[in-house]
């Protein structure tokens, strides 16, 4: 089946009407109460409203919005210092030219506009080349991993493989975007896609498979120390507000 047709189907199947018993369906997120997506003939979804299914698609996961960047802020540099005073760790440097390596097989760019009929696989790659084009550095890799795997092990959700490979692709989107390049070789930010979709899931997945090797549970139980100390350090900064979303 083609894409466009795979498409079509998807499209007729949402707009079935729901099974015998399946209109009274509520959603799972706590305190939602919304019909399901099959409850109300508007999506696939048995489990979710129309709403909390477009939030999973956006955050990878169905309650918890994406990390700010002021919330990241911290775990981002607690892992730059981590990094410096692990230099030289046996796994270190391999682990951070293997993510190099990454960035510079990426192939070509690809053109901000060409990018919505890609495949996931291209997507990433098409992210990727961004980034080594934009300068970036395998060590940037590194350290967003074991900064979002620290935020994960200190705020949550835990155990959420998906959001933290959403949260990976966010931050490396974030560093790749406003300096990606047009047809015509003029930078135009606002035109950047959306980073969202499934691609996000491979790219998170793919960085965190290679970084994983330094990232471990000790390393990031050691950066979430470090960002703990940093927190204290700085006392004025804003700690409420950033609570859970619905
Ligand atoms: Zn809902």
């Amino acid at each position: 089946m083609s894409r466009l047709e795979s498409r079509r189907e998807i499209k007729r199947r949402a707009a079935l009407p729901p099974d015998e018993g399946e209109e009274r369906r509520r959603c799972l997120v706590w305190g939602c109460g919304r019909p399901t997506q099959r409850a109300s003939a508007r999506g696939l979804s048995h489990g979710f409203c129309k709403s909390h299914v477009e939030f999973h698609r956006r955050h990878g996961s169905y309650s918890r919005r994406s990390y700010t960047k002021a919330e990241l802020a911290p775990y981002r540099k607690a892992a730059d210092k981590w990094l410096r005073d692990n230099n030289s760790g046996p796994m270190v440097l391999p682990t951070i030219a293997t993510l190099q390596a990454l960035l510079d097989g990426s192939g070509r760019t690809v053109s901000a506009y060409s990018l919505r009929g890609l495949d996931p696989e291209d997507r990433v790659r098409a992210v990727l080349a961004n980034l080594r084009d934009a300068g970036k550095k395998g060590r940037q890799l590194l350290l967003i991993t074991l900064a979002v795997k620290a935020a994960t092990a200190d705020l949550g959700p835990r155990g959420n493989p998906e959001f933290r490979h959403v949260q990976i692709s966010k931050a490396l989107h974030r560093l790749a975007s406003g300096t990606h390049r047009t047809t015509s070789g003029f930078p135009l930010k606002s035109k950047y896609p959306r980073a969202e979709g499934n691609f996000m899931r491979v790219l998170g997945r793919k960085v965190e498979d290679i970084a994983g090797i330094v990232a471990t549970p000790e390393a990031v139980a050691e950066v979430v120390d470090l960002a703990e100390a940093l927190k204290r350090e700085v006392p004025s900064a804003p700690t409420s507000g950033f609570g859970p979303a619905r």
